[in-house]
């Protein structure tokens, strides 16, 4: 019996001595200082420690993960129940982009431009059809579609149509969208129930000055005023439909991060059945050069920890644990990407970019060489790097476009996550424990 090399003790300055465990999640108090004494004891050498009178101790120690046979064992059982999960023919979803084409100019977008302009045709949506009858007809756990863009409104007529097909068809399936919210008129708004849309994300970028310095239409005039007018439209459809979550993403970045607090506030209290939280632009891809994004995790956590500290605002972010290392669509060959002309991404990055694509609805997925880099590239065992590192089960390997990119263009984004570093980790356990804590009392 050994102490798992992936446990993480540490003395947090406001809650005591903490135990977290980086494979099974076990996060224990371990409070005074006799029993701390014990722990190290144990931690030294196990095998040695008198359990006899202690078995539930011992079978606690055991069940969390915080002894065990052999480490390298759980991480391999970890690491195979993430590529079992991704290679799971049940588990179908498909991102459509109707259209690439768009009623905003953001001034940041990011969106390659060769197809811009296009919008499925009908040759294409035929296509699809045919596609999705092979691909789909019988699945039993049902279809997650995903609308994107472009602005997935401006080609409505064939989210209608593909919908309707696969009602027609018998082919389950619910749906999101991603959306600037312009075109959410009341007959948009209530197609969503035959659309079978149960996610909705609108987009903003802060507070009315800002949204409307990047975020407008063509001639350049504002579009706040004209989302918040849709969004009490959507408002009021979800009030009687409480089955749909919405989501409204905040771009942020160095330059509007400090009015986040502010409009979460507004948005919390106009939309109180809405979801606000802060979309961090990043410095790379997804960003422009006329946006000052962030430029690595770090500063990203410290926005988050400051945002809670100051404002009391709680990003999803404070637990570091995975429940198995993750994995995205871009790497599951069950997930598909269909783009306007019927050809087919891995993921949202590279959508528009015709050197990025790894085949069409129409001769299916060809391009194995990049298939294999996207599902293959982020594997920890083909990377020195995280198979030394301690928080690889936290972590599953990084952005799989990210580490694409460094190996295919020379790229350097840094891929790993704050809390490889200590001092991260901390402040994310003692913030999630203290939040926890709090909600205990509540
Ligand atoms: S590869 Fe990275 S950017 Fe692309 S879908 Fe996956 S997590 Fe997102
Ligand atoms: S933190 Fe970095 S080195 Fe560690 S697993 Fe993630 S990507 Fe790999």
């Amino acid at each position: 019996m050994k102490w798992s090399i992936y446990n993480y003790k540490y003395n947090s300055r406001k809650h005591g001595i903490l135990l977290f465990n980086m494979l099974s999640g076990a996060f224990i108090e371990i409070g005074d200082e006799d029993t701390e004494i014990e722990f190290e004891k144990i931690r030294n050498n196990p095998d040695n420690y008198d359990f006899s009178r202690k078995e539930k101790l011992l079978d606690f120690l055991i069940s969390n993960g915080i002894l065990c046979e052999n480490d390298e064992e759980n991480k391999n059982i970890t690491e195979f129940y993430s590529l079992y999960a991704r290679f799971d023919s049940k588990q179908r979803s498909v991102t459509i982009l109707p259209t690439l084409n768009c009623n905003l100019a953001c001034t940041y977008c990011y969106e390659a431009s060769n197809l811009k302009n296009e919008k499925m045709s009908p040759i294409v949506v035929e296509g699809l059809k045919k596609y999705m009858k092979k691909e789909y007809s019988s699945l039993e756990n049902g279809l997650k579609v995903h609308w994107y863009g472009g602005e997935p409104l401006l080609a409505h007529d064939v989210m209608i149509s593909i919908s309707n097909f696969l009602d027609e068809n018998n082919i389950c399936f619910d749906a999101s969208i991603v959306t600037n919210g312009l075109l959410l008129n009341k007959s948009k708004i209530s197609s969503f129930s035959s659309l079978k849309i149960n996610e909705i994300q609108i987009t903003l970028d802060g507070l009315k000055n800002t949204h409307d310095k990047r975020r407008m239409f063509k001639n350049g005039s504002a579009t706040f005023d004209a989302i918040m007018e849709n969004m009490k439209l959507l408002h009021g459809f979800v009030n009687v439909n409480r089955d749909i979550h919405v989501d409204i993403r905040i771009n942020i970045d160095r330059e509007n991060e400090d009015e986040y607090h502010i409009i979460y506030e507004y948005l919390k209290n106009e939309f109180p059945l809405f979801h606000p939280y802060a979309g961090i632009l990043r410095q790379y891809t997804s960003c422009g050069s006329s946006i000052p994004c962030f430029v690595d995790q770090t500063e990203v956590a410290d926005f988050h920890i400051r945002q809670y500290e100051k404002y009391g605002l709680i990003e999803p972010v404070f637990y570091p644990y995975l429940k198995g290392m993750s994995y995205c669509m871009a790497e599951s060959p069950y997930s598909d990407m269909i783009g306007p002309k019927g050809e087919m991404y891995l993921c949202l990055k590279d959508t528009g970019d015709k050197n990025e694509t790894i085949g069409d609805i129409f001769n299916g997925k060809t391009n194995v060489r990049l298939m294999a880099s996207y599902c293959t590239g982020k594997l920890t065992f083909n990377s020195d790097r995280c198979r030394e590192c301690k928080v690889v089960s936290l972590c599953g390997g990084g952005c799989a476009n990210i580490k694409y990119r460094n190996s295919k263009y020379g790229e350097k984004n840094d891929p790993c996550v704050p809390f490889k570093e200590n001092v991260y980790l901390e402040k994310y356990l003692d913030l999630h424990y203290e939040i926890k804590k709090k909600n205990a009392k509540d």
